[in-house]
């Protein structure tokens, strides 16, 4: 560390720094956040506390094999910012993506990282959050001021992943790890790789190892919905020889496929038993003959319940054609000394075992906050148009979707918050609080996801720890981008929101 890092440190705690936007995260979400008041409110004095050594959220965090979205980029990307590459694009990509982001907004100078956040508290009296941030790299801890806090630290623990308790798994002699604390130095050439999951992680992380393993199996307890996509859309192909801006590209492949989402989405609601035919068709001829289509790739759900698993190219079906891969779907009992034993009585040996199992759900960071000294316990309150939380004044958060690119509702949100921001400044305002408005009091307090519209296994484990909502605007969340993408711009600002 060099004397002037250490000179800032020393003063920084010693002194408590006062924002005037404080970001939590600097995933893609934070990032964007940032960006957002770079352009727009470019007065405003504003800090990015990350918890981990470099940016990236996700990203950052998933460094498994052959990591990438499962969305495509030109609705994953910013609006603002052109994607230049194909719709798929690997964890790296997005990184070096988001790297240019903070070069031409001049971000890195405000991102703070090794500051995890360990608790937040607004005071009335003050008008204003402090937070307690821990160091991780100098084991300080500081105190921050902020007029707003702008929440963007995701959904899940970056932490710890969601692991099932299965018996037996001290008996295993090979390795066992988990998809998000990936080891650098596992070597999987030649070996027999049992990976348990059955989501995106699964099906990305499947045809990666298949490439060196000697074989990758599929453990799963029961099928999702399957679709394969392009990595380079055929619009796309189309376009290149007429040598478009990136804007124009940009923006015409987002509307392809914000157009195919929106048609996924409504055949799914409207005619589920269509779709569910045209999902487990689609992927029939890309699968090895004779493969039991019922049993492994036709869910019990309806289409659209959970997030669509998205295969780039195929990719997954291909190794399964060329037998390095193969997909089993039956229930634990137990490991063994050589692998994993199932309900049907077969053991399935492995070298190594991926558990692809997905996270635990986290609220707000697991931070904990208070009001006015009152500890804030969220499952008691409900969230304002999935941006804000009744009666936590000054707090904004991102939260994307889960079944569309995540950050095509990201940019909705920060759309809001701009607008939530000059509309305080006109009014000279220095708070704005959801509040229940008179006849909401008695409104039934819903859980966040309503089940029979989204039922991802990590939410429904979670429900009772999240925040609610109400059964009527604006106290609603979970819609689909067809409907968000026409209200949020209009939301009216005094619906539900108090200003002081
Ligand atoms: C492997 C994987 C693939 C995915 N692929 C897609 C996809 O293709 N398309 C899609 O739409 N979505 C995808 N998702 C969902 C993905 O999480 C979101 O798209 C998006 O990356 C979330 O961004 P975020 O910035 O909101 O949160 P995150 O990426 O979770 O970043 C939050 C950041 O906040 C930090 N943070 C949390 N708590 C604190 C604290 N107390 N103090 C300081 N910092 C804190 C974390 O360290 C983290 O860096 C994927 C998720 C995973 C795990």
């Amino acid at each position: 560390m060099t004397r002037a890092a250490t000179a800032d440190q020393q003063q920084r705690s010693s002194e408590t720094e006062h924002l005037d936007v404080l970001i939590i995260g600097a995933g893609v979400s934070g990032i964007g956040a940032a960006h957002r008041l770079r352009t727009q409110f470019p007065g405003r004095s504003f800090a990015v506390l990350e918890a981990q050594d470099d940016r990236g959220g996700t990203w950052w965090t998933h460094q498994y094999p052959g990591a990438r979205s499962d969305s495509d980029l030109f609705t994953y990307g910013y609006r603002h910012k052109p994607w230049r590459g194909s719709s798929i694009a690997a964890g790296g990509e997005i990184l070096n993506y988001l790297d240019e982001v903070i070069d031409e907004d001049d971000l890195t100078g405000h991102i703070r990282y090794h500051h995890r956040v360990t608790g937040l508290s607004w005071s009335s009296g003050e008008n204003r959050w402090t937070a307690q941030v821990h160091r991780s790299d100098t084991g300080e801890r500081l105190r921050l001021t902020a007029t707003f806090l702008w929440m963007c630290q995701g959904y899940y623990s970056h932490d710890e992943p969601y692991t099932p308790e299965w018996p037996g798994t001290e008996l295993f002699e090979g390795t066992i790890v988990h998809t998000q604390t990936w080891p650098d130095d596992l070597d999987h050439a030649g070996k027999r790789v049992l990976v348990i999951g059955s989501g995106a992680t699964a099906a990305t992380v499947v045809p990666a190892m298949a490439r060196d393993a000697e074989h990758v199996t599929m453990l799963q307890r029961s099928p999702s919905y399957w679709f394969p996509s392009p990595t380079v859309h055929e619009l796309a192909t189309m376009l290149e020889p007429l040598d478009l801006p990136p804007e124009w590209t940009h923006e015409i492949l987002r509307r392809q496929y914000i157009t195919q989402y929106d048609w996924l989405a409504s055949v799914s609601r409207d005619s589920p038993a269509e779709a569910h035919e045209f999902l487990t068709e689609t992927i029939r001829p890309l699968l090895p003959e004779g493969t039991d289509i019922e049993k492994h790739f036709a869910p019990q759900y309806r289409p659209w319940q959970q997030r669509i698993v998205i295969v780039p190219d195929g990719d997954f079906f291909e190794a399964m054609r060329e037998g390095t891969a193969s997909v089993v779907t039956d229930t634990i009992t137990e490991f063994t000394e050589k692998g994993v034993a199932v309900s049907s009585g077969e053991v399935l040996e492995a070298d190594i075992i991926v558990t692809a199992t997905g996270f635990n759900l986290s609220v707000f960071g697991d931070i904990p906050f208070t009001v006015d000294g009152e500890p804030v316990d969220f499952a008691k309150r409900v969230t304002w148009r999935g941006i804000m939380i009744s009666g936590v004044p000054n707090m904004a958060y991102a939260f994307g979707y889960f079944r569309h690119s995540w950050t095509l509702r990201v940019d909705l949100v920060n759309d809001v918050v701009g607008r939530i921001f000059d509309q305080m400044a006109e009014r000279g305002a220095s708070t704005v609080v959801p509040q229940l408005r008179p006849g909401d009091e008695d409104m039934p307090m819903l859980p966040w996801s309503d089940p029979e519209n989204f039922n991802a296994g990590y939410v429904m484990r979670s429900q009772d720890r999240m925040f609610r909502q109400g059964d009527r605007d604006p106290w609603t969340h979970m819609h689909e981008h067809d409907h968000e993408r026409a209200v949020l711009p209009e939301a009216d600002l005094d619906d539900g929101l108090r200003y002081r």
